[in-house]
């Protein structure tokens, strides 16, 4: 009966499931698609009741508690009738192919032998495929050539290139952190392709928390946990992104903590990264957070103008692109979120005037192409909004704020509300000016003070970050 059902529906059913899947890539991206949704498949449906095959009850969890309400949302969407999905665990025919994948992995002594310089066993291409698939692809684009250094990330990329450069173990483990889409990842690819280019000997693993998660889980489920950890003690330079996502995962932490240790006991370079410092990461245990905080801890900071202008520009270059110094001015002090949305704007500016096959690109051509963008980020926020939040931020009151007094604990936030309102609305430097009772000289001073410091003063960035985060939500 389910079985009948399932084949009338089998194809439009499958399909549904095919856009539901591609909408949810958009929506997770591509790494927690890869772990977590591309592995369930379809059982049966009956009478608009779904059944999801998942290969694990930990699978399964997971993405009932991360994933479902989303497919369900999707769904129905598409397809009305659905009224109800369950997840099951059982293994489909799709999953062999999981399976075969995870049988044919060379087991550890075909692994690179670091100590002899001789591989047992294997050849070299199924070591390097052995390898490869511990490690999540490398982009290209990521190197230290393409990344513009400034003040607020001038520090990281030091340590980032002292790690690339040296044989010897110079920190360990070099913790990078910062808000999302600063130059982590490409930081890290960055350290890799370097290594892997002045000695492609040396085993180079990137992968995020996520993969490092799902590729423990898997073990665990084939019961070769013990050639896990036999893969990672082979690796010369382990990096691990993101590894906030490890919060409140204890049986991870473990498994990383002993990864960790082994690792940094035969001297071998560990690079972290994460959304914050290791003091501030929420859901990780005490001992896990002192090791990470053991070696050079480097934050990037949000942006400041400069830097935008020199990303701007030299993109611009690299897409051989004639950007008026109008338009990147523009730019800078609009989208000042993070560097990938800054990058995204001028993509998207220059796919539009390709297009229309416009040669030139204009400031008014770029205020109507990026109207909606700069328009949401005007509805959001307003100068009553931000003066509130900074002034509880600092335990002040707004009235303090909008004062005369001249006193740090007040003159500050009140230059850090006048930054934000700069950056978050699209009120010119007068209207913030009469909101704070002052002329727009002393808005733009504030504005250019604030500036100077987020790249000198790493506790006044992180609080202009945090007001930032807080008041783009
Ligand atoms: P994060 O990992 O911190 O979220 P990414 O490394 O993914 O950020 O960076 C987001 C985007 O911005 C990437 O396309 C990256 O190449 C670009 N980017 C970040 N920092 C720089 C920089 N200093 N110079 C050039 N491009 C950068
Ligand atoms: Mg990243």
């Amino acid at each position: 009966m389910a079985e009948e059902a399932l084949k009338n529906n089998d194809g439009s059913v499958q399909d549904e499931w095919g856009q539901v899947c591609n909408q949810l890539k958009m929506e997770f991206g591509e790494t927690a698609f890869d772990s977590w949704l591309k592995p369930l498949s379809i059982g049966s449906y009956n009478n608009g009741i779904m059944d999801i095959c998942v290969p694990t009850a930990f699978m399964k969890n997971w993405v009932i508690t991360h994933y479902s309400d989303r497919i369900h949302k999707i769904w129905e969407h598409k397809n009305p009738n659905i009224k109800k999905i369950n997840f099951v665990v059982r293994t489909t025919n799709n999953d062999s192919s999981l399976l075969k994948k995870i049988s044919s992995t060379p087991t550890p002594q075909s692994f690179y032998m670091p100590q002899t310089g001789l591989a047992s066993n294997y050849n070299e291409s199924t070591q390097r495929e052995g390898f490869m698939q511990l490690s999540a692809p490398l982009n290209p684009a990521y190197t230290f050539d393409s990344f513009v250094v400034g003040k607020t990330n001038e520090f990281a990329y030091a340590a980032a290139r002292k790690v690339a450069e040296s044989r010897n173990v110079s920190f360990n483990p070099l913790f990078l952190y910062s808000g999302v889409g600063l130059g982590k990842t490409h930081l890290m690819h960055a350290i890799a392709w370097h290594i892997k280019q002045q000695d492609p000997k040396r085993n180079v693993i990137y992968l995020s928390a996520e993969q490092f998660l799902f590729k423990f889980v898997k073990a665990l489920r084939y019961k070769d946990t013990a050639a896990f950890k036999e893969q990672f003690r082979m690796v010369d330079v382990l990096m691990v992104d993101d590894v906030q996502f490890m919060s409140n995962k204890e049986s991870t932490q473990e498994e990383f903590f002993y990864t960790f240790n082994s690792l940094i006991g035969e001297g071998r370079q560990i690079i972290i990264s994460a959304d914050k410092s290791p003091t501030d990461l929420e859901g990780i245990e005490a001992r896990l957070k002192s090791r990470l905080g053991g070696g050079l801890v480097a934050d990037i900071h949000p942006t400041d103008f400069d830097l935008r202008m020199g990303i701007l520009n030299y993109k611009a270059k690299q897409m051989g692109i004639e950007l008026p110094q109008k338009v990147a001015e523009f730019l800078a002090q609009k989208i000042t979120s993070n560097i990938r949305e800054l990058e995204g704007s001028l993509k998207r500016i220059v796919a539009h005037s390709q297009l229309l096959s416009r040669n030139e690109i204009t400031l008014d051509m770029t205020q109507d192409i990026l109207k909606d963008m700069l328009r949401s980020i005007d509805r959001k926020t307003t100068i009553d909004e931000i003066q509130k939040k900074v002034a509880e931020y600092f335990n002040i009151s707004v009235k303090e704020l909008q004062s005369s007094r001249r006193a740090r604990t007040v003159a500050r936030p009140r230059q850090i509300a006048m930054y934000l309102a700069k950056q978050l609305t699209s009120r010119s430097l007068p209207e913030i000016g009469r909101k704070f009772d002052r002329d727009h000289t002393t808005v733009m001073h504030a504005v250019r003070k604030v500036e100077g410091l987020i790249g000198e003063d790493s506790s006044l960035a992180e609080s202009v970050n945090a007001l930032r985060r807080m008041l783009e939500n």
